[in-house]
């Protein structure tokens, strides 16, 4: 153990709690890692997400003119995003400070150089560490293809694509024919594509998980199967966690349980805005096309992808509790999208082998995660929030908590990621 050795109680192992306990491990900190399923099953939204490693993620859900679409969402049951009714008035508050947080596009391109810093190296970041724990085979560093219609439709994405351009994402243009010569399966009404050059993929996003926590146990850290229900924080200093299972006293705690992590956050005397940001993915064993690049039609807003159960799509955002029932029709909405951007797919088979999931994206209104020390008291650490973007982001998010665990500068400026900033 390093001389400055605390217990660490992370709370949650989905991507965000692996990635942490497995860095704090290898810092030589003893790490208690609380979790109440399996790490990376289905009930983490780390176990179905798109799989993107995209350092172009930096562009926020809310932008200008966002609000004129409500109506529409919540009108029409086929769009990409979608709001239930009967949850409205609950999520009222979370949807004006989401629509306020893109409203300008200056206000857009403050949380794109914020999140830039989360997502520059990603894909690097997830490589080194897959390959320090044995498994290189769970990222791949391919690229990613977002395609479009055609040029002009790329161009109605111009502020998204100039704020990357600036903040240094590294692309390049793609016409119809090199695009079909990487791609022969994709569809002939994709004529334009933009081809991130650096950017990577995770071939089992719920395995990874896993296989990192199980790295972490490997290096010392202690795996228990209950759920944090609390903090015992006594003038202001942590004493212990509390669980379903006890009190584990610790000198220190992540509170890193995805959408879950509200209450905790409340516990240590936060008031976090976090709302989820429902999705769905169907996935394709033994799919009748095969894909050599992950890819993105822009068209369908929804993540392609080869894992190691098959054809993923991945994508929807649908505004409800977290706990209401999965509508199973968002999912046939992505099936039907996949099956028109591949034709080949487009057969009996595709239905029967189709495997459906719902998840939770742990989605803060402006798009930024929470990543900071509790006010209330410094020895909670929050790491949740990250929406969108929680696979890139873990690595970069492991480190500023190793950091401020140890007291030293985070490697970038975590100013924007300050609980303070909703007041
Ligand atoms: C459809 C979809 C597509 C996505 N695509 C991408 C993508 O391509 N690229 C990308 O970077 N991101 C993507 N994301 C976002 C990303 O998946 C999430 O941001 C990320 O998984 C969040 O990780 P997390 O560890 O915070 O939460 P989770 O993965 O949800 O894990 C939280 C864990 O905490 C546990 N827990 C809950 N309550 C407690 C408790 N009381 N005590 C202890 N443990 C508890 C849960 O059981 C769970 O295992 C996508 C998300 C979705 C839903």
């Amino acid at each position: 153990m390093a001389a400055n050795s605390k217990h660490v109680v992370v709370i949650g192992a989905g991507i965000i709690g692996a990635t942490t306990a497995l860095r704090l491990v290898q810092e030589g900190h003893r790490v208690t890692l609380i979790e109440p399923g399996t790490p990376g099953g289905s009930q983490a939204a780390s176990h179905g997400n798109g799989a993107f490693l995209s350092p172009a993620s930096i562009i926020p859900m809310s932008g200008p003119g966002l609000w004129k679409q409500v109506p529409g969402y919540l009108l029409d049951p086929t769009g990409a995003l979608t709001i239930r009714w009967r949850h409205l008035p609950r999520l009222l508050p979370w949807l004006w400070r989401f629509l306020l947080s893109g409203v300008t596009a200056a206000r857009v391109e403050r949380t794109a150089a914020a999140l830039s810093q989360l997502l520059r190296d990603a894909p690097a970041r997830h490589a080194a560490q897959a390959e320090a724990i044995g498994r290189p085979d769970l990222i791949r560093r391919d690229g990613l293809i977002y395609a479009f219609a055609d040029r002009a439709a790329f161009e109605t994405e111009a502020l998204s694509w100039g704020l990357r351009r600036k903040f240094g994402v590294q692309m390049r243009a793609l016409d119809a024919a090199e695009l079909h010569r990487r791609l022969p399966a994709l569809a002939p009404t994709y004529h334009f594509a933009i081809e991130l050059t650096e950017g990577g993929h995770c071939t089992d996003p719920g395995g990874y998980v896993a296989a990192l926590v199980d790295a972490a146990l490997r290096g010392g850290a202690t795996l228990r199967a209950t759920a944090a229900t609390g903090l015992a924080i006594e003038n202001g200093r942590l004493r212990a966690v509390r669980t379903a299972a006890g009190e584990i006293p610790c000198d220190m705690a992540v509170i890193a349980s995805g959408v879950r992590s509200k209450r905790l956050a409340r516990a240590a005397g936060e008031r976090i805005p976090m709302e989820s940001e429902r999705g769905y993915y169907v996935e394709i064993a033994d799919p009748a096309v095969d894909l050599a690049v992950p890819v993105m039609p822009q068209d369908g807003k929804m993540a392609n992808v080869m894992t190691t159960g098959g054809l993923r799509a991945s994508g929807q955002v649908e505004l409800a509790s977290d706990d209401a029932a999965p509508d199973w029709r968002r999912a046939d909405i992505l099936l039907g999208h996949l099956k028109r951007t591949w034709p080949g797919l487009d057969r009996p088979e595709t239905d029967r082998s189709a495997r459906r999931w719902q998840g939770n994206r742990p989605s803060t209104p402006d798009g930024k995660p929470v990543i900071c020390a509790a006010r209330g008291c410094p020895q909670v650490l929050h790491a949740f929030g990250h929406g969108h973007i929680g696979l890139s982001s873990a690595p970069m998010t492991a480190e500023i908590v190793a950091a401020l665990i140890d007291g030293r500068e985070p490697p970038i400026d975590i100013a924007p990621f300050a609980a303070s900033r909703f007041g």
